[in-house]
């Protein structure tokens, strides 16, 4: 039977404490009426004016400010309203205004819910043709992957992300790291996991993996690693016949259309399994936030929606409800030393508390030190020309920690934020996955 209930657990206590947030409401017609959203914005963008309380969460807080003590009265009357594009440009959706600072989210009179309205301005804008193709091609990792798969197309596709000519022309900076496709995908490494159909789960320690398409193309090893950790641990893993990419960066980019349609593929498909009394597992925490937080919010009528949501798990909650029940085994072999951990923002906006780290802290002669910063990579915001610098000026608090303590291993749940680290220490080191520390902690 699947793990369906939190109750109990530290992630079940973190689950119920979370605020209610009201659907998007793309169905009316005001929601896309542009001159409707100016006026939102401007109702919004004067709360927070008056608050300021986000003002070094992010870049899109100040860009507001900025304009604001900047115009002729000083006030938000004197921005004019084209440039609260610039704000909406600067939100990389990471939710944390949301989920860590604002006083005056629903059910506050004022209902200000800052990344929600980013979303819906996005929405607009690329319903209006405000999107271009670069854009475009950086949400879509899928459509790379797949052309990547084909072994001829690997090296022509690696070695146009690497041009310099070809960034330029798709918006990417010179220096932003991406992760080359392999070679051996999850799929290709994985096959013998590959299921057709459900099948009714073997024991209630069984879990579907949501590879994602960056976990199947370009981090086979992170998902190498969760499998090993899972069988040790005596939990089923297999994956489903295909999945398709979550959508998060085309939501991101506003794509509606193309959320729909990933979640007519993989909705129908993870319900069934859920049915059948399969858990599922999602490693990227932007997938997880997507399948829990974004697709409710969009289709809240869909029943199996709710289901996927109600059955899905990041690996570490899965993990710390095993250990709750007394079946995670702490065989380690290997003292992990000093970590650093950083935990991403849309894992903090899952609401399921710290259990990266509370597992890792059970190995011993391990002190895992937790960061709960944003890193600002936000999908493609650290590898856009356009904002990469901004990126990864937002990661330095984190960078300047592992300078000054010098962690044995510095980790993230979210392989993209893993990089970014990477990125802004300059020097190197790699950062690694939670799952893949565990499983050298149990020398398996
Ligand atoms: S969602 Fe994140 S990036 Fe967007 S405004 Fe809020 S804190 Fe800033
Ligand atoms: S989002 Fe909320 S907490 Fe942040 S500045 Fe605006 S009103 Fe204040």
């Amino acid at each position: 039977m699947a793990l369906d209930s939190r109750e109990g657990t530290m992630a079940g206590k973190w689950v119920a404490d979370a605020p209610v947030r009201p659907p998007l409401d793309w169905n009316s017609p005001q929601f896309w009426d542009e001159g409707e959203l100016l006026a939102e914005l401007e109702r919004v963008f004067d709360i927070c004016d008056g608050c300021r309380r986000c003002h070094n969460l992010c870049n899109a807080f100040p860009t507001l400010f900025e304009l604001i003590d900047e115009s002729t009265t000083g006030q938000l009357s004197g921005v004019s309203r084209h440039e609260f594009w610039k704000v909406v440009a600067n939100c990389h959706l990471c939710d944390q205004c949301y989920s860590r600072k604002c006083p005056y989210v629903s059910p506050h009179e004022w209902r200000v819910d800052f990344p929600r309205l980013m979303l819906r301005a996005r929405m607009v804008r690329y319903r209006n043709g405000g999107v271009g193709w670069g854009m475009r091609l950086l949400a879509s990792p899928e459509t790379l992957g797949r052309v990547a798969a084909l072994p001829l197309l690997r090296p022509v596709i690696n070695a146009a992300m690497r041009s310099g000519f070809l960034r330029r022309l798709a918006g990417v900076h010179p220096d932003a790291v991406l992760p080359p496709y392999q070679r051996n995908t999850v799929r290709r490494l994985f096959r013998n996991r590959v299921m057709a159909q459900p099948v009714p789960a073997p024991s209630d320690a069984a879990v579907v993996l949501f590879a994602s398409c960056y976990g199947n193309y370009q981090e086979a090893g992170l998902i190498a690693d969760l499998i090993a950790v899972f069988e040790h641990n005596g939990i089923t893993v297999v994956l489903t016949e295909q999945e398709r990419c979550c959508a998060m960066r085309h939501l991101e980019m506003g794509d509606l259309a193309a959320v729909e349609r990933s979640r007519d593929m993989n909705i129908p498909m993870l319900a069934d399994w859920v049915e059948h009394g399969w858990s599922i597992v999602a490693p990227v925490p932007s997938c997880g936030y997507l399948f829990r937080q974004g697709l409710p919010s969009l289709f809240p009528s869909d029943p199996r929606v709710r289901k996927v949501a109600g059955a899905l798990f990041d690996p570490f909650e899965y993990l710390a409800m095993r250990h709750d029940k007394g079946c995670l085994k702490t065989d380690f072999r290997h003292p992990l030393g000093v970590v650093l951990y950083q935990q991403p923002c849309h894992l903090e906006a899952q609401r399921i508390g710290m259990q990266s780290c509370a597992i890792l802290s059970l190995v011993p002669q391990t002190h895992v030190e937790p960061m709960v910063r944003c890193c600002g990579h936000g999908g493609s915001h650290a590898i856009r020309a356009v904002s990469h610098r901004a990126a990864l000026a937002m990661a330095t608090p984190i960078v300047e920690r592992i300078r000054q303590i010098i962690p044995e291993h510095y980790c993230s749940d979210c392989p993209m934020a893993g990089r970014q680290l990477e990125s802004g220490l300059a020097d190197g080191s790699r950062a690694e996955h939670p799952v893949t520390l565990l499983r050298r902690a149990y020398g398996i």
